[in-house]
């Protein structure tokens, strides 16, 4: 796909990604939605309402009334289509830097597009077959008032409520100025938690941290749970649908630590769990331990969704599914990574535990990552074959769905393109750091050699 990447499409706001791009996309899919009815939301970013309005006008041409939502966190407005049948285009480039944007687009079940349901709208984008109407077919626009509200409250409901507000928490948040921003402080005060917060003001230049919720933006939060003696840190991305976690001394917890806690307490024998071709040995740890299947498919959410539909089409239980980025899935709530979701289900845990306590028994693997940059495609296929010719000459158990995975029993190593920028990915787990430090050189070195004698 040309337009729309594996998370749907980003570029720097009003260079790569302008209005009439945006205006475009939504004529594209207005065309083939065929709805009534989209709305339109977006995160907080300082060109959303630019782009925002771009989209309105494109999706009031080809017919469509356009519901406005305003801010709202990307999964609760994927709640939204989901409570009124409504597709949504989702203004929000996620976790990427403040001078890029996007555009998701969510279906009327408030499930995001898979690639073949793309694969349409891009056609009609670069043909140009737009379903323009008529003046007086033209679209009208309306304001949605409480989208927000209606979005905690349906938060509040799936959630158990007695259990949290029972374990008498208090929460630091670090919401980084992004859209959780304006529900997730309410949510946790309704839990009956008591909330301090750090980067709390809905802002699109994002003053105090960057959005990608990573530990080098995260010293804010680290210090606040430290100070205020909270009993676990809580951080999201720009668009709040990503949830990662420190415990309560202030030490940043690992996202494989916490998808494998969280599907350690949901998992039942004969469950399926579906992760990503990176996934660590944490979840194929409690996979085994629980009984469940784990489905791996290549990295990127929506490779995770259609393969979570396809299960439950044949009938298979997937109460979980994630990625170690703090990315996770609860189908039986709804099929969207929702990082205020996934925050209340790690705080049903604290009940009766501290934070590091949930935690420490997924701790004990350390994990390397490299990226080795290209300029060419001549470099890039010289990287790729090389890491091609390592595994016919392993002797370790393969995995190619997603570039080259070498397994070797608890620790393994992983080389793979990057979808969205010129690079090949490394990644390496073991239980100590300097053989996972040893994996992931010994890779580099071959492909390095390998791109050398372009
Ligand atoms: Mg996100």
């Amino acid at each position: 796909m040309k337009v729309f990447g594996s998370s749907g499409t980003r570029g720097v706001a009003n260079e790569e990604l302008t209005p009439e791009f945006a205006l475009k996309v939504a004529k594209a899919a207005g065309t083939v939605w065929r709805a009534d009815r989209v709305a339109v939301a977006r995160d907080t970013r300082a060109t959303g309402r630019m782009l925002a309005d771009a989209a309105a006008s494109g999706l009031a041409s080809v017919g469509a009334d356009v519901d406005r939502l305003g801010i709202v966190p990307t999964p609760g407005a994927q709640a939204y289509a989901e409570r009124e049948a409504t597709p949504v285009v989702m203004i929000t480039a996620s976790h990427n830097p403040p001078e890029y944007n996007g555009i998701k687009l969510i279906g009327a079940d408030g499930v995001e597009l898979v690639v073949s349901d793309l694969e349409r709208i891009e056609q009609k984008f670069l043909t140009e077959q737009f379903d323009s109407v008529r003046w007086s077919e033209t679209g009208g626009s309306r304001r949605v008032e409480g989208a927000r509200r209606a979005y905690v409250e349906g938060l509040l409901a799936a959630v158990d409520r007695e259990k949290i507000s029972g374990a008498d928490l208090t929460v630091a948040l670090d919401p980084g100025h992004g859209a959780g921003s304006l529900t997730s402080p309410e949510f946790f005060r309704k839990l009956g938690c008591r909330v301090v917060t750090a980067n709390s003001q809905p802002d699109g230049h994002f003053p105090g941290r960057e959005p990608e919720p990573v530990p080098e933006n995260l010293g804010d939060l680290g210090r606040l749970v430290a100070a205020t003696d909270a009993d676990v840190g809580i951080a999201h991305d720009g668009d709040a649908d990503r949830a990662i976690f420190y415990d309560e001394n202030g030490k940043y917890v690992e996202g494989d630590a916490t998808l494998a806690a969280l599907a350690a307490a949901e998992l039942e024998p004969g469950d399926s769990v579906v992760s990503a071709v990176n996934v660590s040995q944490r979840l194929v740890d409690v996979a085994d331990d629980r009984g469940a299947t784990l489905e791996l498919t290549p990295i990127g959410s929506t490779n995770l969704i259609t393969r979570i539909e396809e299960l439950q089409s044949e009938g298979e239980s997937v109460p979980v599914a994630g990625e170690g980025n703090g990315g996770i899935f609860f189908p039986g709530y709804l099929l969207a990574r929702d990082g205020a979701y996934t925050a209340a289900k790690f705080l049903e845990l604290l009940a009766d535990r501290s934070a590091s306590e949930v935690v420490a028994p997924y701790g004990g693997y350390h994990n390397v990552r490299v990226n080795i940059g290209y300029d060419t495609d001549a470099e890039r296929d010289a990287l790729l074959d090389a890491a091609e010719r390592e595994a016919e000459e392993s002797d370790a158990e393969m995995t190619t769905l997603d570039g080259y995975r070498f397994d070797y029993g608890d620790a393994w190593v992983l080389a793979r393109p990057s979808g969205t920028e010129p690079m090949v990915r490394i990644y390496a787990e073991a239980r100590e750091e300097s053989w996972a430090t040893e994996l992931a050189q010994a890779m580099e070195e071959k492909l390095l050699e390998a791109k050398a004698e372009v």
